[in-house]
């Protein structure tokens, strides 16, 4: 029987696969096989809520990683429905996948939602194995870095000035070196509240709101910038009347005082205050962000790069914003994967001003969860040279918050 070329690789000792991956990573790039992509799979965690991991596979033994959070309950079906699309699929067409996938499902929900952060979570992944493939940093194909390291801001519930071990946990995010804090002030549970329903905040509230604000200004020194977040929960009138109060506070930004949907009423609160407004964090895609900035309805954009759409996509709504000199403020509450995934766009940005951090609750799970340790050192992370986005996940700590019952990276799911 006559050997062909193929058949003689296949059988040789380490095989097609590795002889490819061999290629792959000793070779320059233009004389490298082309991957394709030979499967995906998922994995659930609840770390700052809930996780959607996701692993694009290759026949040369390589893996990207990706995580989408928040708008991805009930992703996995649709991460499976992209297998189809996706398997054969050079990895390296990066846009072309992203378009494909995302125009293919315009009457499937393309517009917003779980299906855009699925394919955020497999765009993502993509980005990983184009570093991997290529053998550089992630920022590097985001157009390079215009910094070393990204600034962090802590999210911290040590607000309450009633709560006796608070000042001592606010000392403690200042001793880690960060130099930006947020906190919450929507308050559903605030006994001032006269309707369980409607969110007009009463003066009882109000007046709760803004001591809370001067406790923690009062509490960290001076140089820590503080940021405030309502959630999107209140009405025009109460966003319009917690904007003024807090003035003397000099905030960094009040975030979502009204919820996303209603552009002018945003717009509203904005021109009413000196108070800079941030908003973002629910919209999608370019065109969620189009108008916010037309329009001039904020100060400060935040969108969620686990589930806008990707890191390229990203990458244009920041420079969006940019014609309109408007900083970018990723809203961030993943693992480190996904952190240091957003800190490589943050890293490729003019105009990006202060990435979110949200695990210091799970401390012991955050520091665990990639085989490289911290990776925030004083408040910043640097990013890392290595291909990809540099972090590989440790499996043992990770699996520790895997959702029950789920599956881990199976083979079709
Ligand atoms: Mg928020």
């Amino acid at each position: 029987m006559r050997h062909s070329r193929r058949s003689f690789l296949a059988s040789a000792p380490f095989g097609l696969p590795a002889l490819s991956a061999a290629i792959q990573s000793q070779s320059s790039p233009s004389r490298r096989p082309k991957l394709k992509i030979t499967d995906i799979r998922t994995a659930q965690i609840r770390g700052h809520g809930y996780q959607l991991h996701v692993r694009v596979y290759t026949d040369q033994g390589l893996i990207g990683q990706g995580e989408a959070t928040d708008s991805i309950l009930g992703g996995v079906p649709i991460v499976q429905s992209f297998r189809r699309p996706l398997i054969g699929q050079d990895p390296l067409n990066i846009e072309a996948i992203w378009e494909r996938l995302r125009t293919i499902g315009i009457f499937a929900g393309a517009q917003s939602g779980q299906y855009v952060t699925a394919l955020t979570a497999v765009e993502i992944a993509l980005w990983d194995l184009a570093g991997k493939a290529l053998g550089v940093p992630v920022y590097q194909l985001l157009g390079g870095k215009v910094r070393d390291r990204v600034r962090i801001y802590c999210d911290s519930a040590n607000h309450h000035p009633d709560d006796p071990l608070a000042k001592q946990k606010l000392h403690e995010i200042e001793a880690m070196g960060f130099t930006a804090l947020k906190i919450d002030i929507d308050e559903a549970a605030d006994p001032s509240r006269f309707d369980r329903v409607n969110w007009t905040a009463s003066n009882g509230e109000i007046d709760r709101m803004v001591k809370e604000v001067a406790f923690v200004r009062e509490t960290v020194s001076k140089k820590v910038d503080l940021a405030v977040d309502m959630h999107g929960r209140y009405d025009g009138a109460t966003g319009k009347r917690v904007a003024i109060e807090l003035e003397p506070f000099k905030l960094l930004w009040l975030e979502e005082p009204v919820p996303a949907e209603n552009i002018d009423v945003m717009r509203d609160i904005r021109q009413s205050t000196k108070t800079p407004i941030c908003a973002g964090e629910n919209l999608f895609l370019r065109h969620g962000f189009r108008e916010l900035l037309e329009k001039r309805a904020v100060d400060i954009i935040m969108p969620d790069l686990q589930k806008c759409g990707g890191l390229l996509e990203g990458r244009k709504i920041a420079d969006m914003a940019h014609t309109y000199y408007t900083p970018f403020a990723p809203h961030c509450v993943v693992s480190p994967l996904g952190v240091m995934a957003s800190c490589h766009v943050c890293a490729a940005v003019p105009n990006f001003l202060v990435l979110e951090w949200h695990w210091i609750s799970r401390l012991q799970l955050w520091k665990d969860f990639v085989k490289e340790g911290e990776i925030i050192e004083k408040g910043f992370v640097t990013v890392p040279d290595r291909p990809g986005f540099g972090v590989e996940m440790n499996e043992e700590a990770a699996r520790k918050a895997q959702v029950p019952n789920t599956p881990w990276f199976q083979e079709g799911v």
